[in-house]
């Protein structure tokens, strides 16, 4: 399907008057969290079906526009735990470093949609300020590469990095939150595998599927690749109405995930960012589909359901 022809689709499921209204409420504004969609995810997508869940994920609709009490644009404090130039210190013993602020595709759910991006960078200046932050802070033993999506670096940029975090003796594991495996496969090349094969740190790769449709078959021998680099694979999902938010699709999610060689790993309750509201799913429908999920599935393939609240320091389960 031509561009085209595709925008023309959207615009008809979302109707022109959305899309108008959307227009006119970024005018101006900074806030522009525009329709990016990469070619991959858009192929997995059946759009003679006006509610499919991956094109749910990524098509603007006027909700997003309605203000909303209890929603802002830092739901989970991260301006307040900035520590350095894209580094956040949160978390006990790990450090998450917003590594770049683009990605592949942008998820009108998510919590850094109102992030102002381009002056926290890690990357930005060679990685020196970060490297020094976690150089100097011995407590320190994993560093977590999120954004953004930090596959939209280069892969000299990541050997750039891993081989000055190399050098840090405190550090033992490196951790990847990435979407591009599952949605932009082709960019987990030869040589992005090489890089990834000759860390000698621990490697962990937390992935981020929301729904079974979007693990075409052709992504298993790519996460077998990067499995083969002795990289665990993990994937966190976002619990999102009319997405999601059944039983039946998450436990596929759970065993696809397993079958690709992925262990679920955190069912996450919407952070409450400004413009996702309707996404939301309530805690009391969030614990039954979880309390479903103990049911149904075997432990190992259970994601623990959490919520991020901002100030605390660590994912808080909802129980
Ligand atoms: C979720 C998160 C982490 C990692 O938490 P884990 O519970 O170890 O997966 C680290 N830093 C930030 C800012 C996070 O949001
Ligand atoms: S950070 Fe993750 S959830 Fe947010 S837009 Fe990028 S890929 Fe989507």
């Amino acid at each position: 399907m031509t561009k085209q022809s595709w925008r023309e689709k959207c615009k008809n499921q979302a109707s022109s008057q959305d899309f108008t209204a959307i227009q006119d409420y970024h005018k101006g504004s900074e806030k522009v969290f525009r329709l990016h969609i990469p070619e991959f995810f858009k192929n997995n997508m059946d759009l003679t079906n006006p509610i499919d869940p991956l094109l749910r994920q990524v098509l603007p609709s006027i909700n997003e526009t309605k203000v909303h009490e209890n929603f802002s644009d830092d739901p989970v404090g991260d301006l307040k735990s900035k520590k350095s130039k894209g580094v956040i210190h949160k978390y006990k013993g790990r450090v998450l470093l917003i590594a770049t602020g683009t990605c592949a595709i942008n998820c009108r759910y998510c919590f850094r949609r109102n992030f102002p991006y381009a002056q926290n960078n890690a990357s930005a200046n060679n990685w020196h300020s970060a490297i020094e932050y976690i150089a100097n802070n011995k407590e320190l033993h994993e560093v977590i590469l999120s954004g953004g999506d930090p596959l939209m670096l280069s892969t000299n940029v990541l050997s750039n990095f891993s081989s000055q975090l190399n050098d840090i003796e405190h550090i033992k594991t490196l951790r990847i939150h990435t979407r591009m495996p599952l949605v932009s496969p082709s960019r987990i090349t030869n040589n992005f595998i090489k890089w990834l094969d000759g860390i000698s740190l621990k490697k962990v790769m937390v992935l981020h599927s929301n729904h079974p449709q979007e693990l075409h078959p052709i992504l298993k021998p790519i996460l077998n690749k990067i499995k083969s680099t002795q990289t665990l694979l993990l994937n966190q999902s976002v619990l999102l109405k009319g997405i999601n938010d059944q039983t039946k699709i998450l436990t596929d999610l759970s065993f696809k995930l397993f079958d690709f060689g992925v262990l679920p790993y955190y069912l996450n309750q919407l952070d409450k960012v400004q413009g996702a509201a309707h996404f939301q799913v309530t805690n009391k429908q969030a614990k039954l589909i979880h309390k479903e999920l103990l049911a149904t599935l075997p432990g190992y393939l259970v994601p623990k359901l959490v919520e991020e609240i901002p100030g605390k320091k660590n994912k808080s389960p909802l129980n």
